[in-house]
């Protein structure tokens, strides 16, 4: 059988697919009894053993779509043909219904799949985030691939232990595209990188020998804004929504306490004189 995925490549899709229905490699984790947090039940575990138990999973991403998300079958059969991955993830449902699961075996098909340019399945957009033990359906992660442009970065400083050290400060390392692994295109390097989108991106850094060096600008080609009161991507702080109807119904709130108590005012010295 291992010999066999040697040959993936050359494997039909229904192979494919049956090669990796295999069961969770068993996971034992010391029983314990709950423990009660504020009357309520509460099971806990430790950093390390949520680890473990997320080893099986640690290729794994979460495609969000757009609008409607084609069916398990089509995405299945899209990622077979055009994904170009040695073994064929398995692709499942997710609480809601525009998430897929998509769980890879081995971290070369992981980083391709997380770093693909077009972020799109039969024409349906989607975005795609690392999933980690904490991963929240309801919020988006800030983490998200960047594909950046070192703009006329000597050819020399394109190996990846060079382009690993630049981009150390602004985020991890996934991997550089493939002409600038060969070096066909000399006028600067690409790669993509995992960044926190909800920091500032840095926009320059300098390279050089002691008491010699240059300025490299960085351009960031898909750094995407990310707003950290609603945790999504597609707008930030500033341009938000949520905080700007907050602000609103703070000041309609109090707008309109102010006119109730006026009208009770009103009211009572009506009854005052009613009375009176
Ligand atoms: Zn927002």
């Amino acid at each position: 059988m291992a010999a066999k995925n040697v040959e993936a490549g050359r494997r039909s899709f229904a192979e494919l697919v049956s090669v990796v229905l295999q069961p969770l490699p068993e996971l034992s984790v010391p029983h314990r009894g709950p423990k009660y947090v504020d009357v309520e039940i509460c099971f806990q575990f430790t950093k390390e053993e949520i680890a473990r138990s997320a080893e099986p999973f640690r290729f794994s991403v979460v495609l969000k779509f757009l609008r409607q998300r084609p069916s398990l079958d089509v995405i299945r059969s899209f990622i077979h043909l055009r994904w170009g991955l040695s073994c064929m993830p398995m692709v499942t449902a997710m609480r809601r219904p525009r998430n897929v699961f998509i769980r890879m075996t081995y971290e070369q098909d992981f980083l391709e799949a997380i770093s693909l340019e077009a972020c799109e399945v039969n024409g349906v957009q989607y975005r795609v985030f690392h999933w980690k033990p904490d991963f929240n359906e309801d919020e988006e992660p800030s983490l998200v691939p960047v594909w950046i442009v070192l703009p006329g970065l000597p050819p020399n400083f394109y190996h990846e232990s060079f382009l690993k050290i630049f981009t150390a400060p602004i985020g991890r390392y996934i991997r550089r595209d493939n002409p600038t692994k060969c070096a066909t295109r000399t006028n600067g390097a690409r790669l993509c990188l995992e960044m926190d989108a909800s920091k500032k991106p840095i926009s320059y850094f300098w390279i050089g020998m002691p008491g010699l060096g240059r300025k490299q600008e960085i351009l960031y080609e898909t750094l995407p804004t990310f707003c950290i009161n609603c945790k999504v991507q597609g707008h930030n702080a500033h341009t938000c929504n949520l905080k700007n109807q907050k602000d609103g119904e703070k000041i309609w709130m109090r707008k309109n306490v102010k006119d109730i108590e006026e009208k009770k005012n009103r009211a009572t010295s009506r009854n005052k004189c009613g009375v009176g």
